[in-house]
């Protein structure tokens, strides 16, 4: 598979050649064009194949096709959970690197921070939202955060969030999200508790691993 047989969109095949990316891996070759159909995917994927990619590239295609139908200040049409908040800042720089080429806006939010400038940030139209669970919630209570737009969720680092013990935060977000929406959720095994995640999360998804 080569990344122009993807069909991905012109600007994030130029943000492609600009990173030097020759070919896509396993993960990306796999994920990509199911991402691109619009359908849920369960992905067994380990840091280091190129998993970040593998969602990142297919969710700003679909965004870019597909103009939003309500603009509005802190409302995101994606949301991409991580377990931990370095991992969070590290999935909206590659979101802003893919997306550079792209009018797409993204912010990160995390905890264990001043929560004010998060606050301002929101004041700003938004489409991709990256955060860890627990702030993502807090700002879900103030209402500073609106999640009745979400079209895509991501749930990357599956297994550690369950690790974490963010099943409840988890669940409480996405009683906060439209029912009719894309789920990808990455994980690097599928125990019985990713399966259960899954099963309650997941539309038919289509399998993938690597
Ligand atoms: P990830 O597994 O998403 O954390 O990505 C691991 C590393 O692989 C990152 O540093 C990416 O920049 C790099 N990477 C992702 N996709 C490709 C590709 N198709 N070719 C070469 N490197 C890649």
């Amino acid at each position: 598979t080569s990344f122009a047989s993807l069909g991905l969109a012109e600007p994030l095949m130029r943000a492609i050649l600009d990173v030097g990316y020759t070919q896509p891996t396993p993960i990306q070759a796999q994920a990509i064009p199911e991402v691109l159909k619009g359908i849920d995917l369960l992905a067994a994927a380990q840091t280091g194949t190129g998993k970040t990619a593998g969602f990142t590239l297919p969710i700003l295609h679909l965004l870019l096709q597909h103009p939003a139908a309500l603009k509005k200040a802190g409302r995101p049409r994606c949301l991409i959970l991580t377990p931990t908040r370095e991992l969070a800042a590290q999935v909206e720089e590659s979101v802003r690197t893919y997306g550079q080429h792209t009018s797409i806006r993204s912010m990160v939010m995390f905890g264990g921070v001043n929560i004010n400038p998060q606050i301002n940030a929101l004041r700003k139209p938004l489409d991709i939202l990256v955060a860890t669970p627990g702030r993502l919630l807090d700002h879900a209570q103030q209402k500073t955060v609106d999640l009745s737009g979400v079209e895509i969720l991501v749930l990357d680092e599956a297994d550690r969030m369950l690790d974490m013990g963010f099943i409840r935060d988890i669940k409480r977000i996405i009683a906060l999200m439209p029912k009719t929406r894309q789920n990808l959720l990455f994980s690097a095994t599928f125990s019985d508790e990713i399966r259960e995640l899954s099963k309650g999360v997941l539309n038919k998804p289509v399998e993938v691993s690597v």
